[in-house]
């Protein structure tokens, strides 16, 4: 049974807002009404913002005015082209694109976060800085790497940055932790295999792409299975075969597509070699000509095991011991893997799922819902955890990095 989750007092400005941003969901680099409902809502607060970083990046900055800790928190923006199925009156509005990765939930906690900190009178008895970064483009467009391109975040030295992402497979209240790697560095896999084109009927006149294609598919996944050691952890996936016009034509080529995800770089090194390999062994096999690309996506995540430690204690002091848990890394790709880089942080798994139903619909799914009372749990989380932060770091003396 679950205790009573602490209630934000601003909980109804919070489910308003993120309605808000549900119902009006924008692709990757077009958040513009987004960005600009955002930094007109951090002004009413009377929080400095900057707009236009990495596209349609904001940097939002509470200053103490006074020297002391940089401590960063990241909010994601863009929405999937999906279509919502949903019976709910703040379903989007946009036909074909929808918030089905939580991110406007994580834009909600942002503005709590500013909300509470500014309501408190933070910047008038901190000291310090706090810097919000509300990010476009986390699905596939690497927007955390287009905001740290631009510049803009080059004046911060940022002592810790955090991150939270809506976690449907634990229930509302509950918060993953994951000390070290977190998410999985992905490539695109690319394969164009060219044949010989012709009739169907005379399949010896030509050179089927759409078999060797076949054979490949089934070849690659023997590679996880005997070339990787069963204690490392690699997927490969083939998503996409598109090949052929008509049922009685052979065609000119078979295009296959596919992601590669791995938490090492020597596993992603050997996949990467088996693969060339097997394609180089289905042109001799089947007379075909096979072109692979792997073309590197996001990066490995690592949190730092200092900044997920102090998430633990402030987690379980603030939602109770029994509902923090230490996770395993997963295999999705999250582009807050580029602040981590260059940063030390953290990204935090906030339990979404409504307790009486149990997890039902997965992100990324078009039934995909959140029970809302995450929002309070984000704003309370990670302004405890900022505050946190900034006394530890300060502890240590001004400038000085965490771990
Ligand atoms: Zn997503
Ligand atoms: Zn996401």
């Amino acid at each position: 049974m679950m205790g009573a989750i602490e209630m934000s007092p601003l909980h109804d400005w919070l489910v308003e807002l993120r309605r808000g941003f549900h119902q009006s969901p924008e692709l990757s680099y077009a958040e513009f009404g987004t960005s600009r409902r955002i930094a007109a809502k951090l002004r009413e607060m009377g929080v400095d913002v900057q707009e236009g970083v990495g596209g349609t990046g904001i940097v939002a900055r509470m200053d103490s005015g006074r020297p002391g800790p940089v401590v960063a928190f990241r909010a994601d923006m863009d929405a999937l082209p999906l279509e919502e199925i949903s019976t709910e009156p703040y379903c989007s509005t946009v036909p074909g694109v929808m918030h089905a990765c939580g991110h406007d939930a994580h834009i909600t906690i942002g503005l709590g976060v500013a909300r509470t900190l500014m309501d408190e009178g933070w910047p008038a008895t901190g000291k310090g800085k706090v810097v919000l970064v509300f990010q476009p483009a986390e699905e596939g467009g690497a927007g955390a790497l287009a905001m740290l391109r631009s510049g803009a975040l080059d004046g911060e030295p940022i002592d810790a940055i955090l991150a939270g992402h809506v976690h449907p497979e634990l229930p509302v209240g509950h918060v993953g932790v994951v000390p070290g790697m977190c998410n999985a560095a992905s490539d695109s896999v690319r394969i164009r295999i060219t044949g010989k084109g012709g009739h169907g009927a005379q399949p010896h006149r030509c050179v089927d792409p759409i078999l060797a294609g076949a054979a490949l598919v089934t070849q690659l996944q023997s590679l996880v299975s005997r070339s990787i050691s069963p204690i490392d952890s690699a997927v490969l996936t083939i998503g996409q075969f598109v090949a052929g016009t008509a049922s009685n034509i052979i065609p000119q080529q078979a295009v296959l597509n596919g992601t590669l995800r791995t938490l090492r770089p020597e596993v992603r090194d050997v996949m990467a070699e088996r693969i060339d390999g097997m394609v180089k062994g289905l042109e001799l096999a089947y007379g075909v000509k096979v072109d692979l690309e792997m073309i590197p996506g996001y990066p490995l995540l690592v949190n730092d095991p200092i900044v997920a430690e102090m998430a633990r204690n402030v987690a379980s002091d603030f939602l109770g011991p029994d509902r923090v848990h230490i996770e395993l890394p997963r295999m999705g790709a999250e582009d807050f893997a580029y602040f981590l880089q260059r940063y030390p942080g953290a990204l935090l798994r906030l339990g979404c799922h409504k307790p009486e139903e149990g997890f039902r619909h997965a992100l990324h799914s078009p039934h995909f819902d959140l029970d809302e009372r995450v929002l309070d749990v984000g704003v309370g989380l990670f302004t405890r955890l900022i505050k946190r932060l900034m006394a530890e770091v300060r502890a240590q003396g001004p400038g000085t990095s965490l771990p």
